[in-house]
Order: C-alpha cells, then sequence, then structure tokens
C-alpha cells in the first residue's frame, strides 16, 4: 500500500464530505464515475477514487488540470493482479479482454481489491461519509455495511431502463413467453413491447450462475442508500418519477455527465488516449458540410462478429453519405476486419467521403462538432446520451444488455432514432456464433431514413435539438440535473449529521 500516504496527505477541511468512488473496470462505466467525481469535487466535496496502476493512467489523465487548479480529487492506487486471476498482464479494462466471457475474471479480480480498500479506510478518521459503486460490485456493500458507510449505487442506466428492469423483476411477464414471443411490459406509461431475447441477460440468460448473482444484485441494491443516474429529469420525467418513489425519493439524476467538459483538450483525453489526431479529426469534419456526416461507432467493448462488420462497411458504402467509422471490434476479430478492408480495397474505395478511426475515437470531440448529421450506435446508455447532447438523430444497433430498452426509449419514447431491426441480444463470448444478425440493405435503409431531408427527418432533427438545449441547461447552475447532485450532497450530510 505504497500509495497511501499519498491519498492521505491531502489537507482538508473537517467540514467537507468525503465520498470514495469505486469504478466498474469497462470503459461505459469508468469514463461516467469519474465524470462524477469532478462534479463532486466541484460542490466542494474530497473524492477519492480506487484504481488501478493502467486504468489510473489511462481514465484518471483527464482529471490531471482540475486537479491541478485545485479540485479536491485524490487516486487510491492499489496493485492489481491480472495474471493470477487468468487476465492477460496489464489488462485492468473490460475492452483489452480476448473475450467478454472474462467478465466473470474481472468481477472476481476486481474482489481481491476489497480488503485493501478496507485497510484504507480503518487509516481515515473521520471514514468516508458515502461509498459510491456499482450494484455489479457485491464486495462495496459488505465494506459499506462493515463500516456503516451509506452506500450509493451509480450503474450507469437511465430511469427508463430502471423501471423495464423493475417491471420485468416484480411480474416476471417474461417467463410467460417463448423466447421470441413479444410481449408487453405492464404498467410503464408507453406500450414498451419487446421479445425475451431482446432482454438483458439477467432475464434470458437460463443459467443459475447468472440468475443466482442477480438475486444477490437485487438484496445487495435494496439494502444500498439511493441511486446516481446519468440522466436529466426533463428527458424522461414520467419514468423520472416513477423511478424517485419507488427509491423513496434517493435517487438523483445528475446527468448527462459527459457535459461536464468544455474545452476540446478536455473532451478528446476523455476514457483513452486518442488514435486520431485532435486536428486531423476536426480538419477532417471542417471539410465536410453541416450535418452531413453520419458517425459509426458500437462502443468499447463490443465484439461483433466481422462478417456483421463487413455488412456494416457495405451500408455506409451504399448510402452516399459522408461517414466516420470506428473500427474496431476486439483482439480477435480487429486484425480479420482489418484484413477485410485491405483486401477489397473499401478504404481505398471511399477515402473521398469517409473517415475510418482504428482504434479509439474521441467520441465527443466528433459527435459536437456541427458537420455531424446522424449517430449509428449501438445504445450504450453512455453513447445514446452523448448523441442526445449532440442534438443528432440515432440509428439504432442494440447488441446486448439494456440496450435495447434504451433502443425503445430513443425510437419509440424521444421519438429521435430509428431502429435497424436487430432482434437478439448478443451474449458475450458468443459474439462468434451470432454471425450477421442485420444485413447491410437493413443498415442501409435506416441510415437514409435518418438523414433524409423529407418533413419526417426535420421533425426528428428538431426534436433532437430541443432535447440538446434542455441536457444542456439541466447540467448548469441552478438546472435540475445541478439541484439534484446538491440535494444527494445534503441527503449525505444530513446523514452524517444523523449519525448515520
Ligand atoms: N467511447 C469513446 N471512443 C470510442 C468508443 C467509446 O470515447 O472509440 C466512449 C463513449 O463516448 C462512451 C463510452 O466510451 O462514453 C462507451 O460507453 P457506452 O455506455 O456507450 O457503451 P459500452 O462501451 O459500455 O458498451
Amino acid at each position: 500500500l505504497s500509495i497511501l500516504p499519498m491519498a492521505l496527505e491531502q489537507p482538508h477541511h473537517d467540514t467537507q464530505l468525503h465520498f470514495l468512488v469505486i469504478p466498474l473496470m469497462s470503459p461505459g462505466h469508468y469514463i461516467p464515475t469519474i465524470d462524477i467525481a469532478k462534479l463532486l469535487a466541484q460542490h466542494n466535496v474530497r473524492v477519492t477514487i480506487v484504481t488501478t496502476p493502467v486504468n489510473a493512467l489511462r481514465f484518471g489523465s483527464i482529471l490531471h488540470q482540475p486537479i491541478k487548479s485545485g479540485l479536491p480529487i485524490h487516486f487510491l492506487e492499489l496493485p492489481f493482479q491480472t495474471e493470477k486471476f487468468g487476465l492477460p498482464e496489464g489488462c485492468e479494462s473490460l475492452d483489452d479482454a480476448p473475450n467478454l466471457g472474462m467478465a466473470k475474471e474481472f468481477f472476481i479480480a476486481q474482489s481481491s481489491l476489497q480488503q485493501q480498500v478496507e485497510q484504507y479506510i480503518e487509516t481515515l478518521n473521520p471514514k468516508p461519509n458515502c461509498i459510491i459503486s456499482a450494484s455489479f460490485l457485491l464486495w462495496p456493500a459488505e465494506t459499506a455495511k462493515m463500516f456503516q458507510i451509506p452506500r450509493v449505487i451509480f450503474d450507469g442506466m437511465n430511469c427508463f431502463t430502471q423501471m423495464c428492469n423493475h417491471v420485468l423483476h416484480l411480474t416476471k411477464v417474461h417467463e410467460t413467453v417463448s423466447e421470441s414471443e413479444s410481449f408487453v411490459l405492464p404498467g410503464l406509461p408507453d406500450r414498451i413491447e419487446l421479445t425475451r431475447s431482446q432482454l438483458p441477460f439477467a432475464f434470458n440468460s437460463g443459467s443459475k450462475d447468472v440468475k443466482d448473482f442477480h438475486e444477490k444484485l437485487l438484496v445487495a441494491e435494496s439494502e444500498a442508500y439511493g441511486v446516481i443516474i446519468n440522466s436529466f429529469h426533463e428527458l424522461e420525467n414520467q419514468y423520472a418519477d416513477e423511478f424517485q418513489k419507488i427509491k423513496e425519493d434517493k435517487a438523483w439524476c445528475v446527468g448527462p455527465l459527459s457535459l461536464c467538459y468544455k474545452d476540446v483538450s478536455e473532451k478528446v483525453q476523455r476514457g483513452n488516449k486518442s488514435s486520431i489526431s485532435e486536428i486531423e479529426c476536426i480538419k477532417w469534419l471542417d471539410s465536410q458540410e453541416t450535418g452531413s456526416v453520419i458517425y459509426a461507432c458500437l462502443g468499447s467493448i463490443s465484439r461483433v462478429d466481422p462478417d456483421q462488420l463487413v455488412e456494416l462497411a457495405l451500408a455506409l458504402e451504399s448510402s452516399r453519405k459522408p461517414f466516420i467509422w470506428v473500427v474496431r471490434a476486439g483482439p480477435n476479430n480487429t486484425p480479420k476486419i482489418e484484413k477485410w478492408i485491405e483486401e477489397e480495397g473499401f478504404e481505398e474505395r471511399t477515402k473521398e467521403r469517409g473517415l475510418l478511426i482504428r482504434g479509439w475515437a474521441p467520441q465527443l470531440v466528433v459527435l459536437s462538432h456541427v458537420a455531424i448529421g446522424g449517430f449509428l450506435t449501438h445504445c450504450g446508455w453512455n453513447s445514446t446520451l452523448e448523441g442526445v447532447c449532440a442534438g443528432v438523430p440515432m440509428v439504432t444497433w442494440p447488441q446486448f444488455q439494456e440496450q435495447f430498452f434504451n433502443e425503445k426509449l430513443v425510437v419509440q419514447v424521444l421519438r429521435i432514432g430509428v431502429s435497424v431491426g436487430a432482434q437478439n441480444v448478443v451474449h458475450w463470448g458468443e459474439e462468434e456464433k451470432s454471425g450477421v444478425q442485420v444485413k447491410s440493405e437493413e443498415l442501409r435503409k435506416a441510415i437514409e431514413i435518418v438523414m433524409e431531408e423529407g418533413k419526417e427527418g426535420e421533425e426528428r432533427r428538431k426534436r433532437a435539438k430541443e432535447l440538446s438545449v434542455m441536457a444542456h441547461k439541466g447540467i448548469e447552475e441552478g438546472g435540475s440535473s445541478y439541484r439534484n447532485m446538491t440535494r444527494l450532497i445534503d441527503d449525505i450530510r444530513n446523514q452524517v449529521r444523523l449519525g448515520n
């Protein structure tokens, strides 16, 4: 624990609250958790982020400047023994794992931090006032209980998804239908129809292990003090109100978190070192007409089958629109799709209007450029909300977990997206088996509808722009999310006063 002195030596006021933040080792969770830390510190809360060497460098670098300027954020950097848990050396984030079937190894490896975190808390007087962690991590619940610290869950999901999960757990309606039979989720403000094969793993895995794990998650969730949501109230007000009721007011919509960065120089560092220089990327975007470019990125951990990616490439080509395609499909699949690109001369054929980003795209920089007219997304919630902030309509292509819920929210409730028509979640570790699920023709059609100039397209674009304005207002001082952040901090302060 050589790092301990660093975390301890920072001066602080007795009245200043101290939050311990424990991110899950996957970009879709790590990135917004870092944002939460920044926002809390801007509200004068002292924040300690539990991290590991590679992740501290990768995800933490965006905070170096704010820390230098005085934000009270510290890193508790703990050694992480990857090999001991069957992970490749230096592999500290799920997107670097050879396959997503290794998620379990990650959870187990991350549990090995428990003892070190508890030793750290032992040394503190007073103890931290709050722990923020993902419900997927069960051990922080034990740690919080042991030290009697209120624990707040952050899972990166919106209120709409929380409500979908809630009614499924409550009614078990999905257990009454076959895999492909569609059913309506009862009791929601909108008529949301899905099939079982589109549900998150917790509801359609069939594996006893997964079911048992989710039972434990539910218990840990019910014992938590509350839930932080990366969304803003105006985006999904009916769902936010309902969720708030269920959580007895201990739910705080504090997003969109991505809006806590203003400058391009900050945005470009978010999540990883960008694979394209900021200058080159902006130069290319500047050379395109306003609203003309479709940006295609399927998130940080998707391992889409190379044959399926070929369909996407062909769709981008045949749509005849300028495009940016983020080519990354994991250690096994990326070389295969690269081979196809090379052998088929795809890049050469489309070079007049296509930009391929190989590796990590500076997504916030790209989306906030006026040249972007549409976002083809896998409906991960961070990406979806970043699309909302950018005010662009979306082509929705959900892959796994709660992404089919997010698609429903975007397409049906908010009416700012067009679905490519995906039918099934792709189970982690089974990407290769899934093959081609959506043909290039269907992808092209959805792209064209989103980019079209007709009345429907215009209205979709207008709605998207309106939501973007609301998103920006929400996070500004006095906005709903800003006020919710204050409410969260006040709630924790009251807990401290009550001696809890
Ligand atoms: N992201 C990025 N560049 C990439 C891929 C992803 O900046 O090339 C960011 C994206 O902006 C988002 C996060 O990584 O903040 C991905 O989270 P999301 O919830 O969308 O999907 P996941 O990766 O968890 O499936």
